[in-house]
């Protein structure tokens, strides 16, 4: 069997035209455009790379970028006064501070100054705490995103058996959740669970999301199963550059799954689509309008 790829870049293209058609109808009716802040502490690579990637993106979907670099000596306080001070600004819509954060600064008391309605990275408590127990919560990105292509691939996910491996509060845990909430008997596992492999074999759906590179192969897999990777992981190359490969062993999973995204070019781009998504809607929330409908 050769599994069909998910392309999740083609999806994230769709979306952030959705984004910004609706970015479009918001500004005729509030007189604004949607507003991201997004925050960078220090001057970690990969980092600044996702927060250039974000703001470019922003804009062309048509909204407002607010960047704030700070440099890596900026203490906790000084953090905490401009993410209160972006919580009271009325053309700010979305507020993402870029994790991880200098290792002294505490991150969830950064975390927690974000106002829940601006959260567009879903990591507040009251946002994951309204992600478990129903309600409108901002949701995270990766695991939306995640959400997103199961759908558009299998439909109604109701009953089928998902297994999601790992476990931290910004991928796994909220995966889990969102596919507890499509009526998915859900598993989630971890570092510490016995026999992964047995356990992976029973899913229609596995989302990896570990950290380990190609760690999932295909015999732990039930023919024909839907497996989203959203490890992104860095092996040295001979000629002493670098490649991304997932958590999942592309070429061994392809011969025993149904669909696959692959790395890069499948969870990736629908990270920093969905954000956009999350502002748009936050604006909406806002503004007392309702987000567009398909987004
Ligand atoms: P994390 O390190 O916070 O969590 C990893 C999880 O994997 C833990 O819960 C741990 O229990 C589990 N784990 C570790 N070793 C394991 C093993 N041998 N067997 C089973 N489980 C094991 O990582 P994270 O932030 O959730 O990210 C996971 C991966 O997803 C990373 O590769 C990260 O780069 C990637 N990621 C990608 C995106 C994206 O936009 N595509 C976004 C976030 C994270």
């Amino acid at each position: 069997m050769s599994a069909a790829r998910i392309d999740g870049k083609a999806f994230a293209a769709g979306l952030r035209e959705r984004v910004a058609a609706g970015v479009r109808a918001f500004e005729p009716a509030t007189g604004r455009k949607p507003g991201l802040a997004v925050v960078l502490v220090g001057d970690d690579p990969a980092s600044q790379v996702y927060v250039r990637a974000k703001g470019k993106a922003t804009l062309e979907a048509g909204m407002a970028s607010f960047e704030h670099r700070l440099p890596d000596s900026t203490r906790q306080a000084e953090l905490i006064d401009l993410v209160q001070s972006l919580d009271a600004d009325e053309t700010v819509d979305g507020i993402l501070v870029q994790l991880p954060l200098p290792g002294r600064i505490d991150e969830a008391a950064v975390i927690a100054a974000i106002d829940p309605a601006k959260d567009v990275d879903g990591f507040t408590t009251e946002n994951a705490g309204r992600l478990a127990v129903g309600g409108a919560a901002m949701v995270p990105c990766t695991p939306l995103g995640c959400l997103m292509l199961l759908k558009d691939r299998l439909g109604d996910l109701t009953g089928l058996e998902a297994v999601v491996i790992g476990r931290s509060n910004i991928v796994g845990k909220p995966m889990a959740q969102l596919l507890l909430r499509e009526n998915c008997t859900v598993t989630i596992a971890h570092s510490r669970t016995r026999d992964l492999p047995a356990v992976t074999r029973r899913a229609d759906i596995v989302v990896a999301a570990v950290g380990r590179p190609e760690m999932v192969k295909g015999d732990w897999l039930k023919p024909g199963a839907t497996v989203i990777d959203v490890g992104i992981n860095r092996l040295p190359k001979a000629d002493g550059g670098t490649r991304l490969v997932g958590d999942v062993d592309y070429v061994s999973a392809s011969e025993v799954a149904g669909a696959i995204t692959p790395v890069p070019g499948g969870v990736g781009p629908m990270t920093i689509a969905v954000l956009l998504r999350n502002t748009l809607v936050a604006a909406h929330r806002r503004a007392g309008l309702p987000p567009p409908e398909r987004l």
